[in-house]
């Protein structure tokens, strides 16, 4: 494994299986169904396994819709916090079901959506969230209705309810008292649709996640209700199946060792910056040298983080990060012209593919 050449993403198929599995566990139990958050992952070349456990796709505008109904098929759904015409016209062709952000959106492309299947996003005014970054009930959030009395009255033109209110929430009792919360104020609503989506940003992958209740919590909603539920999980679908592996060029001294890699927070694992957390590292195991890790941008806090580790690290150390998967690839970026990671994938049959590569041909198109 070591002989390809850093840096790469690595997705490891059996770690995606382990999530893949729970997620099949809940709708077969719960009757909730599952669609991937595109905008969490999109690396469709391990869709062919991910699609036997799932039953499609959600998208955040056109271009997701359509790698959706390309890449992955089954049940295309289309968000969008602001849809053009065009937009609409060209999602028509790929989506089975589409979701407004907005009544004024709903009204003006009314026309367009004739016949088809729409939702509306629905902000219920709380949500669980670590950061206000990633908080849609937030002060000013323009995601999704607010107003109850405004949702009565356009409850004819929608036959489902889209509710995102979660990020990274491994707490099941916050999310049963929120859900019956939801049931509560929306009830009387949701008895006039088919459906309604809960979201993503539920971790109910994670080893201590109470599955069986999670399960029994959605199917009494949905029978309540007599709504099909659907969950729109990103990162709990591919928590934990990816790396991304690098190599030390360089170690320098500033009052701490700091080892720099060939990669970058900035354009290989952006969130880290954006959040300002600290990258996850998997191997070397920890230890009591200490180092800070940093990428090889220009940018001065591009730095992913301070660790003990048990290797001293030289040139030539390799350094793997965890959690590589999520909100990684579909951000990466040509900053400071670095090269980008390569995406491998690692077959349920253990066999080792490098399934994309990029290459100065691939920096200078993104420009012009
Ligand atoms: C981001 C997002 C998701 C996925 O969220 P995760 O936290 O990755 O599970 C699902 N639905 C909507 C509407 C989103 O914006």
């Amino acid at each position: 494994m070591e002989r390809l050449k850093t840096p790469y993403y690595l997705i490891d198929e059996r770690k995606l299986l382990r999530n893949l599995k729970i997620i099949k566990r809940v709708r077969k139990t719960s009757g909730a169904k599952c669609i991937l958050a595109l905008k969490c992952f999109s690396t469709w070349s391990v869709f062919g396994l991910m699609k036997k456990y799932m039953d499609g796709t959600t998208s955040s505008g056109v271009y997701e819709a359509r790698l959706g109904y390309e890449k992955f098929g089954k049940e295309v759904h289309a968000y969008s916090v602001g849809f053009s015409r065009q937009d609409i016209r060209e999602v028509c062709k790929f989506a089975d079901k589409i979701i407004f952000n907005s009544p004024s959106q709903l009204k003006a492309f009314s026309d367009e959506v004739r016949g088809m299947n729409v939702g509306i996003r629905v902000n219920p005014g709380f949500s669980y969230s670590h950061f206000d970054l990633a908080d849609p009930a937030r002060r000013y959030s323009r995601l999704g209705v607010r107003d109850v009395n405004i949702l009565h009255r356009i409850s004819g033109l929608i036959n489902g309810m889209m509710f995102h209110f979660n990020c990274e929430n491994n707490d099941f009792r916050n999310f049963s008292k929120n859900l019956d919360r939801i049931g509560r104020v929306y009830g009387d609503l949701l008895k006039k649709l088919e459906w309604v989506s809960l979201g993503g940003g539920l971790f109910f992958t994670k080893p201590e996640y109470p599955v069986t209740a999670f399960c029994r919590k959605l199917k009494d909603f949905s029978g309540k209700y007599g709504v099909q539920v659907y969950l729109e999980p990103g990162e709990s679908t591919i928590t934990d199946s990816a790396e991304l592996v690098t190599t030390v060029l360089d170690v320098v001294h500033n009052e701490t060792d700091i080892a720099i890699v060939d990669a970058s927070t900035e354009a290989h694992m952006l969130d880290h910056l954006i959040y300002r957390t600290t990258a996850r590292v998997v191997s070397p195991g920890p230890g009591q040298d200490k180092f800070i890790i940093a990428g090889r941008s220009c940018l001065a806090g591009d730095v992913f983080g301070q660790y003990s580790l048990k290797t001293k690290l030289k040139p030539g150390s390799v350094i793997r990060f965890g959690d590589a998967a999520g909100y990684t690839m579909v951000k990466k970026n040509w900053f400071n012209g670095m090269p980008m990671p390569s995406i491998c994938v690692k077959r349920l049959d253990g066999t080792l593919e490098t399934v994309r590569s990029f290459g100065y041909k691939d920096y200078i198109a993104s420009l012009s």
